[in-house]
């Protein structure tokens, strides 16, 4: 169950893009003092007993009832939890037909971005600290038993970004979206090399051991600055690519690709922990960081 927020209490703003079957908008939601709504929270303005809420409001494109419900289950994992590296979700918002997911506004947008727009200013201890954050947040819904289902660095946003001297990133992990079990088969071949193999043929088995997955490529993204494995390949080129159990590019440090290896192991049972990763994130060495470097791999 979610906390559910009346239409007239959100203002809707700018559009900020285009999700899975979902539009993004920037929004203010009006919060009426005291109470349930007492939250601690960076970006509201004080004024008598309301405050604004700088939000996101995540629109669901009309669509069928299971898919609404699938939005709902969404809302309601979101809800259950309560993480610094988790995005704080609001509640739900039902509009006319529409139905609206408010949470969090992230000041400094999608990882992925950063890493492109900013990778002559990203350091190899900045990486890593961003990755020992997602797995923080990672191993904590693992604790829960509770299972993402769509890790990317798109999904992961910048709270704070870091990038100058003294400073480091702060990250907070996206709510999944549209739950994937009610995604089409092409909408799952899409999402080929983050989705684990075993959720392409059969989205029921999707499992903490698919987050795994999902981690690893992520870390990958992380490491080639934002660039994408398997980008251009078509459709039946990446579903194949699994087929045949391929392996993606290797990061140079050493380190790090074998965590990314034991992450994207085809039997899922193989897969380490989040606390196990997250151990090997923290026991990395400055040292072994000097060159964990794009390389720029042959991603063809
Ligand atoms: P998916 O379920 O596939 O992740 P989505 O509905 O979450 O879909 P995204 O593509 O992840 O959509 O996000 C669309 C845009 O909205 C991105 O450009 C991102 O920068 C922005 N955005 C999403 N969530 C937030 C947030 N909490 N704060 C600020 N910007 C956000
Ligand atoms: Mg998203």
């Amino acid at each position: 169950s979610f906390h559910q927020i009346r239409k007239d209490e959100i203002t809707q703003k700018s559009h900020l893009g285009q999700g899975t079957r979902t539009n993004i908008y920037e929004g203010v939601l009006l919060v009426s003092g005291g109470g349930e709504h007492d939250l601690d929270y960076d970006y509201r303005e004080q004024n008598n007993n309301s405050r604004d809420l700088r939000v996101v409001l995540k629109v669901l494109d009309p669509s069928h009832q299971d898919i609404s419900l699938a939005f709902f289950e969404t809302a309601s994992l979101m809800s259950q939890v309560s993480h610094i590296h988790l995005v704080f979700v609001h509640g739900v918002c039902v509009r006319e037909s529409e139905n609206i997911m408010v949470e969090e506004f992230v000041e400094h947008g999608p990882l992925d971005v950063c890493l492109r727009k900013d990778k002559s200013l990203i350091s190899a201890g900045w990486k890593v600290t961003v990755a020992r954050q997602l797995a923080s947040a990672l191993s904590y819904l693992e604790d829960k038993r509770l299972v993402h289902g769509n890790v990317c660095a798109k999904n992961v946003l910048l709270a704070r970004k870091g990038l100058e001297d003294g400073s480091s990133p702060f990250i907070k992990l996206s709510d999944p979206g549209v739950t994937f079990t009610v995604l089409s088969r092409e909408e799952r071949v899409e999402r080929i090399p983050w989705i684990a193999p075993e959720c392409v043929r059969n989205a029921s088995y999707l499992s903490t051991a698919a987050d795994k997955w999902s981690f690893g490529t992520t870390l990958l993204e992380i490491c080639f600055n934002g660039e994408v494995p398997l980008k251009e390949r078509t459709a039946s080129e990446k579903e194949r690519f699994y087929e045949k159990e391929l392996g993606l590019p290797e990061p140079s440090c050493k380190e790090l690709a074998d965590l990314i290896g034991v992450c994207h192991n085809y039997n899922p049972s193989g897969r380490p922990s989040f606390r196990t990763i997250l151990r090997d994130l923290t026991q990395l060495q400055p040292l072994d960081l000097s060159d964990i470097g794009s390389i720029s791999p042959d991603f063809s």
